[in-house]
């Protein structure tokens, strides 16, 4: 096993990170920046290197300091979390050239999936469905015409380097389409130095269902059944659960086979998620996470497979604990995304939190950094914790969660727990099966 990793991250996810590894008997180096002294994780880890200012790209994003810390403390591996490096090739391969362990899949293959366009083209040759378009970069404005017109309107046209819901542009007419295009290219090439765009049909009401994988490098390529993650706000996810509703064991083990499969073709190692958009009844390929996913936990509630444990092995070269035939999904789980933010316009709140109380009880977890007398700083992405419940029936998983809403005290600042409160009791919420669309529909945005 490894004998000592660096965590390159912060707030709840270092603390999931820094918990597995005390399972295993792992050391932890917790890195921080300036404004990050008082993270539990850090006063939790056995050794904590300040690796810069707050500002992300001074600090959670400073590849020198990172692989200094790793350095200095003798470490062995980098944990990179989720966010900040987890998905930058570049990031891979230093740590893996300075000697280190990158702990996901190797930088190629974080390369290959992190162009959408050559994500989508590795995945076709794996049988994966993908949404009809344009297979390729865009040419000139007659090839693309005609293209759009074949795919048939409305259509989106997306940055092949483009992430977090950025560089994409809904065309409804061909009218609009050469601005369009031409608008997304330079916005691409101004966000992410590289102007390269394609087109694919924009699917109206989808739902968002994503397949959990994990490899390793012994050959061995599982899947943990899916997500629904329709739930957002801005391209952001609110809730998660586990299973999708609607989804039988069938589609799940279908879906789930063509994903392991992919796996094995792009050699994939470790945790990954491959996200689809889902709509009447078919599911199409929009792109895969090569890391960590935020709601994790409830694939980890219905499958009572350590995700966090299972990366750790698997960087240390060991085999997965378990194989495809021992995943069981049992019961459901519902996860809750708790913002430090205002829960009507949605503004961050930053500020000291003057009192934490943590809801309990069966079928309840609470990954979260916070405590009575913590400080959020203003400088980060405002989620401040999870609350997972989980039940033996959806219903069941719903009621924990509503208790847990109710006993759940954060004095201080804002979040969003009013929001989650009233969509645990909305209606099309608890039929189960809403779109991407509905939460911003029923708040009227
Ligand atoms: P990012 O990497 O920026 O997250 P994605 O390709 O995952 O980009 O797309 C982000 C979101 O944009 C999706 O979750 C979905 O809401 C919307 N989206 C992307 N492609 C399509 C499409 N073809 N049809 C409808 N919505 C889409």
């Amino acid at each position: 096993m490894l004998e000592k990793i660096v965590i390159a991250n912060r707030g709840e996810i270092a603390l999931r990170i820094l918990r597995a590894c005390k399972e295993l008997g792992i050391r932890t180096v917790a890195v921080h920046s300036s404004a990050d002294t008082d993270l539990k994780h850090v006063r939790l880890s056995d050794e904590s290197v300040c690796i810069g200012p707050p500002a992300p790209a001074l600090s959670y994003l400073n590849i020198p300091a990172l692989i200094s810390a790793a350095e200095v403390t003798d470490a062995v591996a980098i944990h990179p979390g989720y966010g900040f490096l987890s998905e930058n090739a570049d990031f891979a391969e230093r740590v893996e050239q300075s000697g280190f362990i990158f702990i996901g899949p190797r930088a190629e293959t974080i390369r290959l999936m992190g162009d959408k366009i050559s994500a989508i083209e590795a995945m076709k040759r794996a049988g994966i469905p993908c949404v009809p378009g344009s297979d390729g970069p865009l040419g000139d404005d007659h090839t693309n015409l005609a293209l759009a017109r074949e795919i048939g309107y409305p259509i989106i046209v997306k940055a092949a380097g483009g992430g977090g819901g950025r560089g994409m542009r809904v065309v409804h007419s061909e009218a609009a389409l050469i601005n369009a295009i031409a608008v997304t290219r330079a916005e691409a090439g101004n966000a992410f130095g590289d102007d390269t765009v394609y087109m694919e049909k924009f699917l109206e009401n989808p739902r968002h269902i994503e397949f959990q994988v994990f490899a390793d490098e012994h050959g061995n390529a599982t899947h943990l059944g899916e997500r629904d993650c329709s739930m957002q706000r801005r391209h952001q996810k609110v809730i998660e659960e586990a299973p999708a509703p609607g989804i039988s064991a069938e589609i799940r083990e279908r879906m789930g086979t063509l994903c392991s499969q992919a796996c094995i073709e792009i050699g994939y190692r470790g945790a990954g998620t491959f996200e689809f958009l889902y709509e009447n009844g078919e599911f199409y390929f929009i792109e895969m996470n090569t890391r960590l996913q935020v709601e994790h936990p409830v694939t980890e509630m219905i499958t009572g497979i350590d995700l966090v444990k299972e990366q750790l092995r698997v960087a240390a070269g060991e085999r997965l604990s378990y194989r495809q035939d021992h995943v069981v999904v049992r019961g459901h789980a519902i996860e809750c995304r708790i913002n430090a933010e205002d829960p009507t316009d949605f503004t961050p709140s930053p500020g000291t939190i003057v009192r934490f109380h943590a809801p309990g009880g069966p079928g309840i977890r609470v990954d979260s950094h916070m405590y009575g007398g913590y400080t959020v700083p203003p400088f980060y992405d405002s989620m401040v914790g999870k609350l997972i419940a989980y039940g033996e029936t959806r219903e069941s998983a719903i009621a924990r969660m509503r208790t847990a809403l109710d006993e759940v005290i954060v004095d201080g600042i804002k979040t969003n727990i009013p929001l989650h409160r009233r969509i645990l009791d909305d209606a099309a919420f608890l039929a189960g099966g809403t779109n991407i669309h509905y939460l911003e529909k029923k708040l009227g945005i």
